[in-house]
């Protein structure tokens, strides 16, 4: 029994069993990415819709729903009754997951309840966040590739002393780094694109935050310098 379009309907009775029956290879909507806040706010790290509905489910957290610069905290039944009114005015707005009964708007933001621990301080230096700084592009020929194709230089090579760092580590095409060898830069007769930072905060969030949908994460990351985990 399907009913669609702006049928009104009475809320039935819906428990925490909603989440649990949320059918991960039918829903696209597990794909998003939800910002978990601490109890004070402090952004933590980026999980899973599919993450965020069992913390949700287990009142582990609620929802920090973002509209017009202000934000409003629902607990996940109320979430659920405001999830019927998004479907009938602002479907395009959300992303969705379907459970047997309904549909559930996926939030963008939720809240630990009893997490009041401050996120660890720095990005962590790592394969992942590395090509996220750089966006997978190769930082020698300025090209694009996918992460197979890309390797991770040392512009200072290992073998002169230069380190593990920030900033003398970059994403390099395959054939760039072969070219370039153990030399450096000036040596190769080889140009970087841009001299490598330490990025102030978790690159891969930037790099969501890029795009409307995770707009309303940007309240609670401009104000915070510490940067945020993914897990
Ligand atoms: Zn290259």
């Amino acid at each position: 029994m399907k009913r669609k379009g702006s049928n009104q309907r009475r809320h039935q009775a819906v428990g925490t069993a909603e989440a649990a029956a949320v059918d991960p290879l039918t829903d696209l909507g597990l794909n998003s990415k939800v910002l978990v806040l601490n109890k004070v706010y402090m952004a933590l790290r980026v999980v899973s819709a599919k993450r965020a509905f069992t913390l949700l489910s287990r009142d582990a957290a609620e929802i920090i729903h973002v509209e017009q610069g202000h934000f409003t905290n629902y607990d996940f039944s109320s979430w659920l009754e405001i999830s019927e009114l998004q479907r009938q005015f602002e479907p395009e707005a959300h992303d969705w997951v379907r459970t047997v009964r309904m549909h559930i708007a996926v939030p963008r933001v939720i809240r630990l309840l009893g997490y009041d621990r401050v996120p660890a301080q720095g990005v962590k230096l790592n394969r992942r966040n590395l090509f996220a700084r750089d966006r997978n592009r190769c930082q020698y020929c300025g090209r694009f590739f996918t992460t197979n194709e890309l390797s991770i230089d040392h512009v200072e090579p290992r073998a002169q002393g230069g380190p593990d760092t920030w900033e003398n580590l970059v994403c390099a095409c395959l054939r760039c780094n072969a070219r370039k060898g153990g030399r450096t830069p000036e040596q190769a007769n080889m140009k970087l694109v841009r001299r490598p930072v330490r990025p102030k905060r978790n690159p891969m969030i930037s790099l969501r935050m890029g795009r409307d949908k995770y707009e309303s994460w940007k309240a609670f990351l401009d104000e915070a310098y510490w940067s945020v985990e993914l897990k």
